[in-house]
């Protein structure tokens, strides 16, 4: 197994930090290229129909970043996190040459790659809940806006009472704390997979990463007895909460868990990472560069193709580009990323 590059994760930084870097260039995630096998489809009138039955159920569309969607009774919105700056070679490590330069126009390894944040939020009763908490401000520059797009939606950080987590790398816990290494939600009750929460706190977590993720030890150490202490941990089947079960999808990470919401109307799959760009649907057997365990994440990728198309689940995606809601077709060509506006 290829280490990633250590160069491509800052190097993390162990305290408060009131002052952001300088921005580094990256892409924005309107650049994000998602190339030729992930063209999308739109909705059409039955969507548009949902939408506005959506609009009428729960209130006024929400402006700014966060994306209104097309479902039954309550769904989560999609909050924007930004994105991280990677490349297609780091993603990617074992990609055929020509198929890279097929989808990207360059084979270079060293093409950047924007590769977007999207945190659903979903409102429930008196219940604000974020499925993971985005970067934060201490991981990626390009990253850590989940703050700013819930201020524009009108949700403040002492509102979410709860936060369920797919995992535990930097893009989707760092953003527990803040600018001061305090709590970001104050009153958030955490809600985790007991065999995620382990793989970190292990005393050898450092020597079961991949050079260049010793940041992400440290990082998820940091946080994890704080959340800890407010914590729920759930397994497999659970629903640690009302409508929201959970499916143990291990492979990227070694305790990752998916949400399968029971919400009324169409069911929604929350993938955390089993996905993590419209091309590891078209090839799941690729590897993606910090998967954790290649063979159990490609495996994890095939079994969750073969649900998404026989239940006809909608899937709400973390790092697919915004809003990061779609459905999985197979047509001629294989599996494909089919997106919800
Ligand atoms: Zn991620």
């Amino acid at each position: 197994m290829t280490a990633p590059p250590a160069r491509i994760f800052p190097p993390g930084r162990a305290g408060p930090n009131p002052r952001r870097q300088a921005p580094v260039p990256v892409l924005h995630p309107n650049d994000f290229r998602p190339g030729p096998s992930a063209a999308g489809l739109r909705l059409g009138r039955r969507g548009f129909l949902q939408l506005v039955g959506l609009a009428a159920a729960v209130g006024p569309i929400l402006a700014g970043r966060a994306h209104a969607q097309a479902a039954g009774a309550a769904a989560p919105r999609m909050m924007d996190d930004g994105s991280l700056a990677l490349t297609t070679g780091f993603v990617f490590p074992d990609a055929p040459p020509d198929a890279l330069a097929a989808a990207f126009d360059s084979a270079d390894p060293n093409l950047p790659l924007a590769v977007p944040c999207t945190v659903p939020v979903l409102r429930l009763g008196d219940r604000t809940i974020l499925f993971d908490a985005g970067s934060g401000p201490m991981f990626m520059d390009s990253a850590g806006r989940l703050a700013a797009s819930l201020e524009a939606a009108g949700i403040s950080p002492a509102d979410v009472t709860d936060v369920v987590f797919t995992h535990f790398h930097p893009d989707h816990l760092w953003g527990v704390t803040d600018d001061f290494d305090e709590l970001t939600f104050p009153e958030a009750q955490y809600h985790m997979a007991q065999a995620e929460f382990d793989f970190w706190m292990a005393e050898d977590a450092v020597s079961n990463v991949d050079a260049g993720m010793e940041t992400f030890v440290a990082g998820a150490r940091s946080r994890l007895p704080r959340l800890a202490e407010r914590g729920r941990f759930f397994k497999d089947g659970d629903e640690p909460l009302p409508g929201i079960e959970v499916a143990a999808t291990p492979g990227h990470s070694p305790g990752h868990c998916s949400f399968l919401l029971h919400l009324g109307g169409d069911p929604l799959l929350i993938t955390g990472d089993v996905f993590s760009h419209p091309l590891t649907i078209a090839h799941p057997q690729w590897r993606w560069g910090t998967d954790q365990d290649h063979d159990a994440a490609a495996a994890q990728r095939h079994r969750m193709i073969d649900r998404a198309i026989s239940e006809k689940l909608r899937l709400a995606v973390f790092h697919m580009p915004a809003p990061g809601l779609g459905r999985i077709e197979r047509g001629a060509e294989g599996a494909r990323w089919v997106v919800e506006p």
